[in-house]
């Protein structure tokens, strides 16, 4: 089931997308999902056209990121793959939506895209199994990890590099029904495939990173774990849009200004 959080000028609301490619529409639900569960508002659906659809999700507490989860991408950058998940955290300030402009930070010369899987959690957990890790996840949905590579390297913490306003968009919508193994992930740089991954890379799965940020981190309900990004980043100017494909999701789209 796809749930996504939009607005038609009122007020943000979330609804399921239903309907087929290209006539989807929205049904609506009173409050939100992963407080209330699906409770339809008994208003009338709402043509997707019609609505501007936002961040599927405002992290509660953190957005926890994955450092080097694939090893093509470890190795382009130079790095060895670190033995256990390399972990940070992104404020939930940092996310934006679908169709929302990635304001390039003043003072940051070397913007790169990366294109991920993003885990919304679903309830309370803390130490969690693997093996039990998956009831903890309400559903996937694309992210851009957008990181200032020069920050990055000057700072030594990640914290500016990866966590400025803008810098973690999230969307269109959150899958509740998916198998997060094996998805085709793509990176399109002004429609060109830049990045072309596949989740079965992932040094370390889905249900081992839940289960690992849960033995450092109480995970809340709507906290987001951004997986790693396969190879290929690479700049992104402004002017310029980035679109990131998750097979089974859909496609994130967002434009890249400066001010
Ligand atoms: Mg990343």
């Amino acid at each position: 089931m796809r749930i996504a959080r939009y607005t038609t000028g009122e007020d943000p609301a979330y609804g399921i997308v239903t309907g087929e490619a290209g006539e989807e529409v929205l049904l609506p639900l009173k409050g939100d999902p992963l407080y209330v569960g699906l409770v339809p508002s008994g208003e009338a659906p709402v043509p997707l056209d019609d609505a501007r659809l936002l961040a599927p999700v405002i992290p509660r507490s953190k957005v926890v990121g994955i450092g080097r989860n694939y090893a093509e991408h470890a190795r382009e950058l130079g790095h060895e793959v670190p033995a256990e998940p390399l972990m940070f955290l992104v404020p939930n300030t940092a996310v934006c939506g679908p169709g929302d402009p990635v304001v390039l930070p003043r003072g940051a010369q070397e913007i790169h895209y990366e294109g991920e899987l993003a885990v919304v959690i679903g309830k309370i957990c803390k130490d969690v199994r693997a093996e039990a890790a998956m009831e903890c996840v309400w559903g996937y949905t694309c992210a851009n990890d957008v990181s200032a590579r020069d920050w990055q390297r000057s700072d030594g913490q990640w914290a500016r590099a990866k966590g400025f306003d803008t810098s973690c968009p999230l969307g269109p919508w959150i899958e509740t029904e998916l198998d997060p193994a094996g998805l085709r992930i793509r990176t399109r740089l002004d429609g060109e495939v830049v990045q072309d991954g596949v989740t079965s890379d992932m040094i370390h799965g889905v249900a081992a990173l839940v289960a690992y940020a849960s033995s450092a981190f109480t995970l809340l309900p709507g906290d987001v774990i951004l997986t790693g990004t396969p190879a290929g980043v690479g700049p992104v100017a402004a002017g310029q849009r980035v679109e990131v494909e998750i097979d089974g999701i859909g496609t994130l789209s967002n434009p890249f200004v400066r001010r």
